[in-house]
This record gives structure tokens, C-alpha cells and sequence, in this order.
């Protein structure tokens, strides 16, 4: 595949189409403010200036959007990407959305005759930029193994995960521990701090423990140096959070820590950090 449309060019979706332009491929990009499309076609991508646009004469469609209403109006709402699509070709979205919408899309696609995975990814800007972005992908075996190289031209490759709706699953489990453990990290530095204990000790302590994930490892020095350069923007933790909350509810778990932990972020986005990295929760709890 060779012509590409990328729709929605955030923190992450940028990145991964520049990984395109820069393997080759002839790339057509969409963003709804156009201006963040500039560094793109400077980079010698074409501009469109809707999403049915951009979709009309590419083989393989991938968008990289906020949430399910972003991508609900992505491809279906007026001037959409899908309708605008040609049978045989490929629509992908990588967005962390519901298992609902991703069997919706999936279904609408199939009517007409165009293929589609859901493949979202684990990762975040600095994986996007460097393409080691893992791609968690449900939908046909014969339509990912098509969507192969783009997987590999933007990450470090793709794990087929199961049919429509499997590799958005598979993402909500992976981000409700996300969500939690940087909740219980934020909470566990503010009370190193209030205890009159050395943050910045308590950290490293913390983070080459047994606490210490890899997304801990990660977050600790931003939240001991104050610094909430956005990676992951706040409010797409709550919005996460509520679409694990009620995955595992229609599954019969309750979950009373994904509960706590959108808490903590919604209170991070009423004080005012709802431009800025999952980092700034610590905010929450600090005093000064
Ligand atoms: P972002 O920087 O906030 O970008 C969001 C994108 O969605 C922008 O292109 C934005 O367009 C577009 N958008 C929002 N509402 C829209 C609407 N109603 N109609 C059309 N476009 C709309 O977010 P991001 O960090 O790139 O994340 C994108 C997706 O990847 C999200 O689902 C997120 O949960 C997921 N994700 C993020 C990370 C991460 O670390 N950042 C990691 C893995 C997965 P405008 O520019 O016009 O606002």
C-alpha cells in the first residue's frame, strides 16, 4: 500500500504520519485545525481539506483521533471518510475508543466492502517519534497482514490480538492499570513530600523498586520536576478511565480503583491542567 490518508494530527497522530512520509509512502493528512497539518506538508505531505477528501484516492485510511465521538464524525458524519472510500481498501483506527464503536465502525465498513482493524497503541509521543509503537489489532488475519508494513513503517510491529474489537479491549485493560498505577503514584509522592522526606529520593526509591513499571519509571521524574510538558493529555485519561469503567461494569467487574483514579484526573482537569501531561494529578494532593 502506498497512498495513505492519516486523519488527526495530535500529539500522537502527527508523529505517526510523519513515520509514513519519511518510509516513502504518499500521504494525504486531515486535521480538524488545519494548521497542525503545516509541518506535515512541509514534509511533503498533501493537505485536505476534509476527511471524505483525504479518503477518496487512498488505499489504507488510518486515523489517530481523541475519543469516540471524534472518530464517530471522522468517518461517518458529513463529508466522513468512509462513504468516500473505495471497496477494497483499508480503514484502521488507532485511537483508544470503545469495543462498541470499534464492532460498529468494523460492521460499517464491511457493507461496504472495505476492510477494518481496530489498532490502538501502547506507547506514547516519544515511541510515536521514534516508531517503536506496538500496535494491538483486531479484525481479519488477511487484513492485517496487509496493514503489516504500515504497522512496521510507524512502530516495532503489531500482535493480532482477535476479530473487530479484541485489540480496543485489550488497550482498555492495559490503560486501567495505566490510569491506577500513576493515580497511586501521584498520591504516593505528595505523601513523601508532606512527610518532609527528600521527593526526589523517593522517587528513585520508587521507581527501581518493585513499583517501578515502566510507566512509573517514566512518570516519577516529571512529577518530582514539576514538568507537565503534555504526552498524554489529562482529559484522555478520564476519558479512558470512563470507558474501562464501563467495559468491565457490562462485564459484571466493578471497578472501585478506575473509579478512584478518574477521580483524581477530573479533579487535575477542573484545576486547570486539562492541557497539560497525566503528570500534573500530582497537583491534586500538593500543597505548594
Ligand atoms: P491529542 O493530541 O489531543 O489529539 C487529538 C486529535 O483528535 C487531534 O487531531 C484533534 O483535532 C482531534 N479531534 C478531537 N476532537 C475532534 C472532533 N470532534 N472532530 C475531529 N477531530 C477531533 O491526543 P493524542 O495524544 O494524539 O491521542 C490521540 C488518541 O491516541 C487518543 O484516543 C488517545 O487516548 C490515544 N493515545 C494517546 C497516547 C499518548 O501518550 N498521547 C498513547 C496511546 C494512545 P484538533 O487538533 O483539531 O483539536
Amino acid at each position: 500500500m502506498k497512498r495513505i490518508a492519516f486523519l488527526g494530527l495530535g500529539i500522537m497522530g502527527a508523529p505517526m504520519a510523519r513515520r509514513l512520509l519519511d518510509h516513502g509512502l504518499h500521504v494525504t493528512v486531515w486535521n480538524r485545525k488545519a494548521a497542525r497539518a503545516a509541518p506535515l506538508v512541509d514534509a511533503g505531505a498533501r493537505l485536505a481539506e476534509s476527511p471524505a477528501q483525504a479518503a477518496s484516492n487512498a488505499e489504507a485510511v488510518i486515523a489517530m483521533l481523541a475519543d469516540v465521538d471524534a472518530s464517530r464524525t471522522v468517518w461517518l458524519g458529513p463529508a466522513g471518510a468512509l462513504a468516500a472510500m473505495q471497496r477494497g481498501t483499508l480503514a484502521i483506527d488507532s485511537s483508544t475508543l470503545t469495543v462498541e464503536w470499534m464492532r460498529e465502525l468494523g460492521a460499517a465498513a464491511a457493507a461496504r466492502g472495505i476492510g477494518f482493524l481496530d489498532a490502538p497503541v501502547t506507547g506514547s509521543k516519544k515511541q510515536a517519534e521514534e516508531g517503536s509503537l506496538n500496535f494491538l489489532v483486531g479484525g481479519a488475519a488477511q487484513d492485517v497482514e496487509r496493514a503489516r508494513s504500515l504497522f512496521s513503517a510507524m512502530g516495532r510491529g503489531q500482535v493480532h490480538v482477535g476479530p473487530a474489537g479484541s485489540g480496543a479491549m485489550l488497550k482498555l485493560i492495559n490503560n486501567f492499570m495505566c490510569g491506577v498505577q500513576v493515580a497511586s503514584l501521584a498520591e504516593a509522592i505528595a505523601m513523601a513530600e508532606r512527610s518532609g522526606i527528600d521527593v526526589k529520593l523517593a522517587g528513585d526509591i520508587l521507581a527501581a523498586g518493585s513499583p517501578g513499571s515502566p510507566l512509573v519509571k517514566m512518570v516519577v521524574p516529571r512529577m518530582v520536576a514539576r514538568d507537565y510538558t503534555p504526552n498524554f493529555l489529562v482529559p484522555l485519561m478520564v476519558k479512558d478511565l470512563t470507558y474501562v469503567i464501563d467495559t468491565f461494569r457490562n462485564a459484571g467487574i466493578e471497578l472501585a480503583d478506575a473509579r478512584a483514579a478518574r477521580e483524581r484526573f477530573q479533579a487535575a482537569a477542573d484545576a486547570g491542567h486539562e492541557h497539560q501531561d497525566i503528570a500534573s494529578v500530582v497537583e491534586v494532593f500538593r500543597r505548594n
